[in-house]
């Protein structure tokens, strides 16, 4: 049994000695419980907050702890009534070859599940997550101008064609070439702007004519300062992510801009939210799920994976994600 531990607490991007490899016995289920052999190890920007020591949402891992993850897992031995060995389940193992649960917080995925790893993606958290922060707090409306950057991962991949889906004009933001292109010829979105290209800023603007109504905030950082003179009165901003500042040590450089900020807000009427997806909607889950999986199914919703053959890979697969090395859902193959 391998397992990734944290080894030291990342200052910046996270580096190879943050993170520490160990082969431990393969653990005994006890009675009630199931012994679970990863197959597929979801890596999400969510995690590098873990790895700090503060307060957040969620508790940080401990030193020397195994980091955390969603695993999609296959049941080797159960001593728990309601499992067979063989079966597949959703678990939250984390980032090594076998786990012990006791049932709890398991989603049964089936005997031969078609994809099990889109349980990782389009059909678990991040699909959720783009339906959620999209539908109810976005409320898009047909004809508004939607924009919504890392526009090729799971999450923002999915917020654009769900809008795509409600009648918006989609602008999306990612980047390089190759990842805007993708997003046009693939996921339908109107338009797709490099944030790399130096003119980004006129770009954007020049793609928005009539001003931006729902901006899926999953960035931060300059995306966000060329979305902000572009908000229509009464734009909705969900607040979801921030990964340019997961590795940020201190403040951004450069003019204070909070009141430029606040004043925007004031004067536009503008309804900026925050929100995490299993605290705050847990109970629709079911809703989503349904609906995505026929849009799956009717070919409305395309989904790409980046996945990565095996478990000593990410750490360094993780690292890159933060900086746009992934191209769809990054996913580690672990059996
Ligand atoms: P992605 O697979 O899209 O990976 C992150 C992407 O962010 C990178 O591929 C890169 O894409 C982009 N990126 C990195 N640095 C920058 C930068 N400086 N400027 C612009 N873009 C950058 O991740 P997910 O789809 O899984 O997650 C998207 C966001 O949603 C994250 O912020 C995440 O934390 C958040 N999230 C929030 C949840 C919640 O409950 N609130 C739940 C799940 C996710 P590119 O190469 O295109 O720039």
């Amino acid at each position: 049994n391998r397992r990734i531990s944290l080894a030291s607490r990342p200052v910046g991007a996270p580096i190879s000695a943050n993170f520490s490899l160990e082969e431990t016995a393969i653990p005994t289920p006890a009675s009630g419980e199931l012994l679970l052999r990863t197959s597929y190890l979801s890596l999400d920007p969510y995690m590098r907050g873990r790895m700090n020591d503060g307060a957040s949402y969620a508790e940080p891992v401990a030193i020397n702890d195994t980091m955390v993850g969603a695993t999609v897992c296959q049941v080797v031995t159960s001593l728990h009534p309601d499992y067979q060995a063989g079966e597949w389940v959703l678990a939250y193992t984390g980032w090594q070859d076998y786990g012990i649960s006791d049932g709890e917080g398991l989603i049964k995925l089936g005997a031969e599940p078609t994809n099990p790893s889109y349980a990782l993606g389009i059909l678990g958290m991040p699909g959720f997550t783009a339906y959620m922060g999209l539908l109810d707090i976005g409320q898009p409306k047909s004809g508004d101008t939607l924009v919504v950057a890392a526009a090729t991962g799971p999450v923002g991949a999915t917020v654009g064609q769900i809008g795509k889906i409600k009648g918006c004009y989609v602008v999306g933001v990612a980047g390089g070439a190759e990842k805007c292109q993708y997003a046009v010829d693939v996921l339908g979105f109107d338009k797709c702007i490099d944030h790399k290209a130096d003119d980004f800023d006129a770009q954007l603007k020049a793609a928005c004519p009539k001003g931006i109504d729902v901006y899926f905030e999953n960035v931060g950082g300059k995306v966000f300062d060329s979305v902000l003179p572009l908000l229509n009165t009464g734009a909705r901003v969900p607040v979801c992510g921030l990964v340019s500042q997961y590795n940020a040590t201190e403040l951004p450089s450069g003019p204070d801009r909070l009141s430029l900020l606040m004043g925007t807000l004031l004067v536009k009427r503008i309804k900026m939210q925050g929100f995490i997806i299993f605290d705050d909607y847990a109970p629709r889950y079911n809703e989503f799920f349904v609906d995505m999986m026929d849009w799956l199914q009717a070919g409305k919703i395309k989904y790409r994976e980046h996945m990565i053959d095996g478990l000593e890979n990410a750490p360094a697969a993780f690292t890159g994600m933060l900086q746009g090395e992934n191209f769809g859902k990054l996913v580690i193959k672990v059996a």
